[in-house]
């Protein structure tokens, strides 16, 4: 298998979007100890830029807009968020709050989702990093929770069918949440394949092995939860031998990557314990998938919240996918791998 150049017609690795304003979003004015702090995004800047943005472009993330939104989200959703936000803010949850700043910042992450998508979709690069925040993956079409307002990752899938002329996306989740609000908007559909791997037993509960999706979705949702204190061989089996094949068989034309960074071993809000090179190794694994379809990768960013474990592996994932190098092949971990597969199997050549 010979993988596509990952060079770009931008002469560029890849793209890399953020906006200021996405620092300006802080819970800690409602919360002092809240872990989505502004620092997450200021110590991934500050270790890109001291390494020239590994030759990524930089761009602005755009404001998205407010129709755009409803692509995933309802009219009330959007209109609640942003009333609360012009009100000053408040709390949506016991752990979700919006600032002022809150619903700026969140068009702006939003935006760059889409926008980076419409670059990928484009041609303009076959690699796509969202530097963003508040991160997206737990926001339903019409709730905001899990320190999520609008559901990035979903609004870039959506935004690339619906107005790309895309066929199929794939979504992987590897943050160590499961990213239910993704799930939630493409439960019943078949064009959007959504693959998850977290822990189990942490918020938000959701994701079990045998919610598969519902209707014409069955088989397009595919859960792996792994236990606390898992490390990288089972996430890379799981990767490697569900799915990666599974993604495969699908034929997206457009892979997109809810990147949370949270299954570091050094994160205060998990247990599992993988490396920066873990995700590295991961990033190589699902840049081969798309090098090997010929269709582009872009990566959100969702959680990850010790900043300096955070800034290491995006610096290693932005690597790993600007570079040539090929993932391992690794025999499958045997016990969980070997479950999912008789699950999975039911809809898919695994
Ligand atoms: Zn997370």
């Amino acid at each position: 298998m010979s993988e596509e150049p990952t060079a770009t017609r931008t002469g560029y690795a890849g793209l890399y979007f953020s906006h200021p304003a996405c620092l300006e979003h802080d819970p800690r004015a409602h919360m002092p100890e809240h872990p989505d702090t502004p620092e997450r995004l200021e110590a991934i800047e500050r270790t890109l830029a001291g390494q020239d943005w590994l030759g990524w472009g930089r761009r602005a993330a755009p404001l998205a807009q407010e129709t755009r939104l409803e692509l995933i989200h309802s009219a009330g959703h959007v209109q609640r968020i942003r009333e609360l936000s012009l009100a000053g803010g408040g709390a949506i949850d016991a752990d979700t709050f919006v600032g002022e700043p809150s619903y700026r910042a969140a068009l702006h992450a939003a935006g760059g989702a889409c926008e980076m998508t419409r670059a990928l979709m484009a041609g303009e690069a076959m690699l796509g990093f969202c530097g963003v925040r508040p991160s997206g993956h737990h926001a339903e079409p019409d709730r905001a929770m899990g320190f999520c307002l609008f559901n990035n990752v979903a609004l870039a899938a959506e935004f690339a069918i619906r107005e790309l002329g895309a066929r199929r996306v794939f979504i992987l989740d590897w943050d160590i949440h499961h990213g239910n609000g993704t799930a939630e908007a493409f439960r019943r559909r078949s064009d959007v394949l959504f693959a998850s791997i977290h822990q189990s037993g942490i918020y938000p509960g959701t994701g079990s092995l045998s919610d598969l999706g519902s209707g014409p979705g069955e088989g397009y949702t595919i859960n792996l939860p792994v236990p606390a204190g898992s490390d990288e061989g089972l996430w890379l089996s799981l990767l490697e031998h569900i799915m990666l094949p599974v993604a495969e068989a699908f034929e997206p034309e457009l892979v997109l990557i809810s990147a949370g960074f949270d299954a570091h071993r050094e994160d205060p809000l998990a247990s599992c314990r993988l490396e920066a090179s873990s995700f590295a190794e991961m990033a190589r694994h699902v840049r081969g998938l798309a090098a090997q379809l010929g269709v582009p990768l872009g990566a959100v960013l969702e959680g990850g919240y010790e900043p300096a474990a955070l800034a290491e592996c995006v610096r290693e994932t932005l690597a790993a996918l600007g570079s040539d190098e090929p993932a391992q092949s690794a025999a499958p971990e045997p016990l969980l791998t070997s479950r999912a597969a008789a699950h999975i199997g039911h809809y898919w050549p695994l």
